[in-house]
């Protein structure tokens, strides 16, 4: 039964996992999350945190004003062309809405991550163990037992695999059957630059910003709290790479020389500015792989959230599924109803498949606009995306993907809402 829980396993320390945990510490329920790394990344750079995501990491895991305070919050994006001409603004947060909105935030991943792990080490209900390499996974009516390679085994009422794309708990939900992550084809050159390195083309530019050019989408948004730094990020397709090659890639800097070069004959500003002071040798890559749809998350006492089960292309919705996971897991988890952890389990897919269908689907229309374009191929879209934001009054809704409220789901049983 569903409050018998005690303990649960979680497997992953990145994003979802220790999220979860505390959700469920801020309902009495104890957990262990096992992370194979031996201490917490740097890697990651900056990501963006749309009102979903906050409201679960406000509502669930109780660290909002922290976030909040570290990093920049915003509504809109401001969208331009290569020509400087503004085209209007595309809403993200909902804060305008008054006291029930949250706004969008952009952070550093690694802050992110320790202000999770920071709250979960105030708590005795969360226990943390570095450097566990999962071997192999037993449950019986019983509980669930997780053998790790250096021999230890811990058991728990149920296991969650929160161990991202390269999930090694997928291979024991699935067996034989498990995928392997696909690589999507397209990797993101970025990197971080002083605000005063940035040159604006007119006064009623505004920072976050899109500048859709004949090259792709360039993007730029501060990422502190007083607007100071900037991220910068081109989109660009690219052939797949071995882990080595990818490092390279970015180390000598060729990844920077190559989306500069892309980027060369556009002279619209900020982009010229930002491209001309970026020093190639420190320019990140991220070459992102996605997981085809899985024939099943869960097994009786086994069950799979974020990037483990549902590893996106790149569309700012990453974590946000997986946290919107961790908040329907708490509720099915805490829910009074008599249902087995299988058909918690079960609900969990029948609720979340068909959310992160549409979010895919989504992501997959907007693939068009950070696309290269012709020259010709460019005057029409140029005249498409003026035409679309006209209709629109000037303010493309980005919001109904990013406003989805997890405490409106019907996941069955008597649940608390979040406190
Ligand atoms: C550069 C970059 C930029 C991004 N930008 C955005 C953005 O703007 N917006 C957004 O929403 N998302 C973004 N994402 C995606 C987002 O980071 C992921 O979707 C999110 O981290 C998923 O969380 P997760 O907990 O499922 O997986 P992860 O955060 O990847 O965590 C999985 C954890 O499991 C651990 N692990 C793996 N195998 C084992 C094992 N066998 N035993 C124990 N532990 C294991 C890993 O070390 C890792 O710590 C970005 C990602 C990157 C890399």
């Amino acid at each position: 039964m569903a409050m018998a829980s005690r303990h649960v396993l979680i497997i992953g320390g990145g994003l979802a996992g220790p999220c979860l945990a505390l959700s469920l510490a801020r309902r009495n329920i104890r957990s262990t999350i096992f992370e194979i790394r031996p201490q917490p990344s740097e890697s990651g750079g900056s990501i963006s945190l749309g009102p979903n995501a906050l409201q679960v990491l406000d509502r669930y895991a109780g660290v909002y004003y922290q976030l909040r305070a570290n990093g920049f919050v915003y509504n809109r994006f401001g969208a331009f062309t290569d020509g400087g001409e503004k085209l209007g603004e595309i809403s993200v947060g909902e804060e305008e809405k008054g006291d029930e909105g949250y706004p969008a935030l952009r952070i550093m991943r690694s802050t992110l991550h320790e202000v999770l792990l920071d709250a979960g080490s105030k708590t005795e209900l969360v226990d943390m163990r570095w450097a566990a390499r999962l071997a192999k996974i037993e449950e019986n009516e019983q509980g669930v037992t997780a053998h790790f390679e250096d021999g230890t085994t811990v058991t728990g009422d149920i296991l969650i695999g929160a161990d991202g794309i390269h999930s090694k708990v997928r291979e024991h939900i699935l067996g034989p059957e498990a995928p392997t992550p696909v690589f999507t084809g397209t990797c993101i050159v970025n990197g971080f630059l002083p605000a005063s390195a940035a040159i604006t083309p007119s006064p009623d530019f505004t920072f976050p910003a899109f500048m859709f050019t004949s090259s792709g989408l360039f993007m730029t948004i501060p990422i502190d709290a007083d607007a100071k730094t900037l991220a910068w990020g081109i989109t660009q397709t690219s052939k797949e790479r071995t882990r080595d090659e990818w490092r390279d890639f970015e180390l000598s800097g060729e990844a920077a020389r190559l989306a500069k070069a892309d980027f060369d004959q556009i002279r619209a500003q900020p982009v010229r500015s930002l491209l001309d002071s970026a020093d190639e040798s420190k320019a990140k890559v991220w070459a992102p792989y996605s997981i085809p749809e899985l024939p099943r998350w869960h097994t009786p006492r086994v069950c799979l959230i974020g990037d483990a089960a549902h590893a996106l292309p790149p569309n700012g919705q990453g974590s946000a599924m997986a946290f919107e996971d961790v908040a329907i897991m708490t509720r099915l988890i805490t829910s009074k109803e008599g249902r087995s952890f299988e058909q918690l389990f079960e609900r969990f897919e029948a609720i979340r498949r068909p959310r992160i269908k549409g979010i895919q689907e989504s992501s997959r229309k907007g693939e068009a606009m950070k696309a290269r374009t012709g020259p010709v191929g460019w005057y029409l879209k140029k005249w498409a995306f003026r035409g679309f934001f006209w209709w629109n009054s000037g303010v493309l809704k980005h919001n109904k993907e990013t406003t989805y409220d997890v405490e409106e789901v019907d996941v069955g049983g008597s649940t608390p809402l979040a406190q």
